[in-house]
């Protein structure tokens, strides 16, 4: 399989070099350069195939004879090292667990890819590569511990100062060795441009290996169409006839175009819906056809706080960057703050089940949005425990078992290094790695 960008179709190469590269020359991302059907005895299979074997047949196609079949089984063993269950909310309507991985969000299942990924198709005698990471939150804590310990592989985070959790904080900065932690005064927005700007300096590029693990890196999103596979399968099981709709909760639309991904390998969904928070890009495009990038807004979804998804190119190149295309699959809608927190109150009351902010404002939309004839489910992409300080204030009663599990307080006893968001202070960093 080649991969080229979605400006033009004039670049195209190895999976190696994109996952290596993350961006095109021209700045643009890559795409695989066809998205193969699988053939109907594999959805014949479906429903009572393992996951494991599921993952493999999914990513076959994507890696070609770059990395061979016992290879590839051995990623896959990895990375889908644990369950991915599908919890029934209500009738007709299900969570699919995204969030038992190591750093409880979906965003392990790509780092944990993408990780062993690169340490395969690492030339052996490469310099040293530095693998540069923007992350809203989740992120970060997934590419630290997906890439802690893996020789000859540097890994540079930097994060929004004071937006993330005391949970995601802890998890970025704590492993230490080859994983470097940057708080940067600024949004994730300007971390995105500083790590940007880092792939489009050809004088830095020159002296050092950078590559990203941003969900950029289709090395990332390939693994997270698998999920999607697994999600329908355990409908089919469940509750047979009719496809599932889809509800993602989104910030960048990496997770977004993963399940689009895997609809055009020929995956039986009924149609797809985003929830973002107050970050409203999306939902505003498909209602006036215009795309207008907003300045980040903070909500208490923050891993979804995106004011100019990255990603949105990709979807929209997966739908001939076509508008009518895209809202014949698609719809979405913005949840605000509130919304979310009576959702996560109102589904707790009900029926005991704990969602985090993210998985909440999908919750909320998917079950506003369902028609008497559909079924469907979202995807929780995180552990509620991450958000213990906003569950906390919306249910006091829940908060201390939450805690208790949470184990000690993340007091950050290491200084954490701060950056102001100037280009320049990132470039000498890498330069001094
Ligand atoms: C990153 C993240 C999202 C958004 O996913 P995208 O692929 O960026 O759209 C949603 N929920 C959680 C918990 C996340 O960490």
């Amino acid at each position: 399989m080649n991969y080229q960008n979605i400006g033009s179709e004039k670049e195209s190469v190895s999976l190696s070099q994109a996952i290596f590269k993350g961006l095109a020359d021209d700045g643009t991302l890559y795409m695989p350069q066809s998205i193969p059907r699988l053939n109907s005895h594999f959805f014949e299979d479906m429903p009572q195939m393992a996951l494991h074997d599921m993952a493999f047949e999914v990513l076959k196609p994507f890696v070609g004879d770059e990395v061979e079949d016992a290879a590839l089984r051995r990623m896959v063993e990895q990375t889908f090292s644990f369950p991915i269950p599908l919890h029934a909310v209500q009738e007709k309507v299900w969570a699919l667990e995204l969030f038992h991985g190591p750093t409880h969000a979906f965003k392990d299942v790509g780092a944990r890819f993408l990780s062993r990924l690169m340490s395969f198709l690492r030339p052996q005698s490469a310099d040293k590569l530095v693998v540069l990471t923007a992350t809203s939150g989740d992120t970060g804590g997934a590419v630290a511990n997906g890439f802690h310990k893996v020789p000859g592989i540097e890994v540079v985070v930097l994060f929004p100062r004071g937006k993330i959790s005391p949970y995601q904080q802890h998890q970025i900065t704590s492993p230490g060795e080859n994983i470097h932690a940057i708080a940067v005064e600024g949004s994730f927005d300007d971390c995105q441009r500083m790590v940007k700007q880092a792939f489009n300096d050809a004088a830095l590029r020159e002296k050092v290996t950078v590559t990203s693990a941003n969900s950029i890196n289709i090395g990332r999103l390939l693994p997270q169409m698998v999920y999607y596979f697994q999600g329908v399968a355990a409908v089919q099981r469940v509750s047979p006839g009719r496809a599932p709709v889809i509800c993602v909760p989104s910030g960048n639309f990496g997770n977004l175009t993963a399940a689009v991904m895997a609809h055009r390998m020929g995956l039986p969904v009924k149609r797809f819906i985003a929830a973002t928070n107050a970050n409203d890009v999306v939902p505003r495009f498909l209602s006036t056809g215009i795309y207008t990038p907003l300045s980040t807004i903070v909500t208490i979804a923050n891993a979804m706080d995106v004011g100019d998804p990255s990603n949105f190119s990709r979807l929209y190149a997966l739908l001939n960057n076509n508008t009518e295309q895209l809202r014949e699959i698609l719809s979405a809608g913005s949840v605000s703050d509130d919304t979310i927190g009576l959702t996560i109150q109102e589904v707790y009351k009900k029926t005991g089940y704990l969602l985090d902010p993210h998985s909440a404002a999908a919750c909320a939309l998917l079950k506003q949005s369902l028609g008497n004839d559909e079924q469907g489910f979202f995807v929780a992409t995180a552990h509620p425990r991450k958000f213990a300080e906003v569950i906390e204030g919306l249910l006091p009663e829940v908060s201390r078992s939450i805690n208790e599990q949470n184990g000690p307080n993340f007091v950050n006893k290491k200084s954490i290094k701060t950056m102001s968001g100037s280009y320049n202070l990132l470039k000498d960093y890498l330069l001094k790695l």
